[in-house]
């Protein structure tokens, strides 16, 4: 059995899969501060897991979110305060006493989503997770690609506009300010500074109260203000789309993460922009975009399969 783990900023999602890819139980907990609480909650889920299904034959495999480098080191995570220069890989390895594959959870969820979900099939993928901020992993000719450093596919911080507003790593313009839910809600503020979105607003009780999810509901019920967010959004989604179709030329683009939800809204708006933005688009067919199928068990599944693989 293969026992992966996907640590998120509030709770770590245990999976055990089989050798079919199915996966036969599920567990979670939620995530404690500090890297020794962090290795007991971690191993400790996937032990229970492991003992449910045999333990001697289990392979273990964790996502973390972060930079992670090939050999298993966290070197940093926004999302988990108090863990710095980890070394993930050998503190869990040690407590289960068996080894563990770690890597970032992103990188996870395209390798699960290649294997078993929306890129099966297809050698050249690139996922795009649309969260708060933007992750991504990168298939590439049929493997997962890591990087020198294990960095591969942090796409979020790609710079589009050297004068755009200040981003939490310390650059300016990142694509995550412009393209991801925090982006959304971001835009939508300043729309409604102009006086727009008076319906988003009196929902939300104030401009500063804006969500991305209050946008997106009422984009689907037809709000022109919010349709007009969203296709900001759907325009710099596309504008970072284009640039990876050069770096990587994929047969497909997966999105998944919270705001692919409100794929029925943008889509259109994106396969638009993403049309009007690709090079070289006489040359080649247009790169599929196609929305993630396996949900927030994406992770969870990705960590199972690259601890049995490593
Ligand atoms: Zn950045």
């Amino acid at each position: 059995m293969k026992i992966g783990v996907d640590v998120g900023g509030t709770k770590c999602l245990g999976v055990a899969v089989d050798t079919d890819g199915v996966v036969v139980a599920v567990d979670r907990r939620p995530t404690p501060h500090g890297t020794e609480e962090l290795t007991a909650t971690v191993c400790g889920l996937a032990r229970a897991l492991a003992e449910q299904t045999g333990f001697d034959e289990a392979t273990f495999g964790v996502g973390l979110p972060g930079s992670i480098t090939r050999h298993g080191v966290l070197t940093s995570s926004p999302h988990l305060p108090g863990v710095t220069n980890f070394d993930a890989g050998a503190a869990f390895s040690s407590d289960l006493g068996r080894p563990v594959a770690v890597t970032n959870d992103a990188t996870c969820a395209v390798l699960a989503e290649w294997h078993l979900g929306a890129g099966r099939g297809v050698d050249n993928v690139v996922m795009i997770t649309m969260g708060t901020g933007i992750g991504g992993g990168v298939i590439a000719d049929g493997m997962l690609l890591l990087g020198a450093n294990g960095y591969a596919g942090e796409f979020g911080h790609m710079m589009i506009d050297p004068n755009g507003p200040s981003c939490p790593c310390g650059q300016r313009g990142c694509w995550e300010r412009y393209a991801s839910g925090s982006a959304v809600a971001l835009e939508a503020k300043r729309l409604a500074a102009d006086g727009m979105l008076e319906a988003v607003v009196a929902q939300a009780g104030s401009i500063e109260a804006i969500t991305s999810e209050l946008v997106v509901a009422a984009a689907a019920r037809g709000d022109a203000d919010a349709v007009k967010v969203l296709d900001h959004f759907a325009y710099w989604m596309a504008a970072g789309l284009a640039n990876l179709t050069n770096a990587f030329d994929p047969a497909c683009f997966v999105l998944g993460g919270g705001l692919s939800e409100a794929a029925p809204v943008f889509e259109p708006m994106l396969r638009q922009h993403v049309a009007a933005a690709v090079y070289a688009s006489n040359l080649r067919p247009q790169p599929e975009i196609r929305f993630a199928e396996l949900g927030e068990r994406a992770g969870a599944i990705g960590a199972a399969l690259y601890g049995a693989t490593r």
